[in-house]
């Protein structure tokens, strides 16, 4: 059989996104963990990096205060100011403020990947988030780079050899959340997500090979 890839792994959302999950009343933000990692699909809204791609998955993960901790005391707490992001474009907001919001705005008007793993603002704001997140350093482009040629050396998937390359890099995380056994201590304002995570699909056999 042959399959066309149809993974294109640096598409910013080209809608902004909308909440599935609302966990309420945890007081450590990392108790937000698994939702945030199955609300955002287990990468960073920033960067798009994978859990995936990080030696250490999760770990090199966290909940983002989209408000800043310092500034939004009342928000510390507050499941729709958390975002997912890797540790160091988490490192890298700090505190600022105004910094583009995933959840208000679909990312992909303001940030382009290109063909050559570097990436470019769309609008200033765009700009902004690539010089906070520091989105355009050697590094990540040559990152990105690899992936998108991984990708083209592919080419369609006709071998099971292949489909393994491709589960490794573009297939879900083992270790999906199973939401429906947590209980956040004031409930859960979105109930309806649970049956959409991505613990549920893959139990209905209903996940993706490939993201
Ligand atoms: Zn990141």
């Amino acid at each position: 059989m042959t399959d066309v890839i149809a993974v294109v792994p640096f598409q910013y959302p080209q809608a902004p996104h909308a909440r599935r999950h609302g966990p309420q009343g945890y007081t450590d933000p990392q108790r937000f963990k698994p939702w945030l990692r199955d609300e955002f699909t287990f990468r960073c809204v920033y960067c798009l990096s994978r859990e995936r791609w990080c030696p250490d998955g999760e770990d090199a993960f966290s909940a983002e205060h989209h408000h800043p901790q310092s500034l939004a005391r009342e928000e510390v707490y507050s499941y729709d100011n958390l975002l997912y992001a890797c540790c160091r474009c988490n490192a890298a907001k700090r505190d600022l403020t105004g910094v583009l919001d995933p959840v208000e705005t679909p990312l992909a008007e303001h940030l382009e990947v290109l063909e050559d793993g570097t990436i470019r603002g769309l609008t200033e704001d765009g700009w902004d988030l690539i010089g906070v997140c520091q989105l355009d350093r050697p590094n990540l482009n040559a990152f990105r780079r690899g992936l998108i040629e991984i990708l083209r050396a592919l080419g369609e998937l006709n071998s099971e050899a292949q489909r393994q390359v491709l589960r490794r890099w573009f297939g879900f995380p083992a270790n999906l959340p199973r939401l429906s056994t947590l209980r956040p201590p004031d409930g859960n304002s979105r109930p309806a997500g649970i049956v959409e995570s991505y613990y549920e699909q893959r139990k209905r056999g209903e996940l993706a090979e490939f993201y």
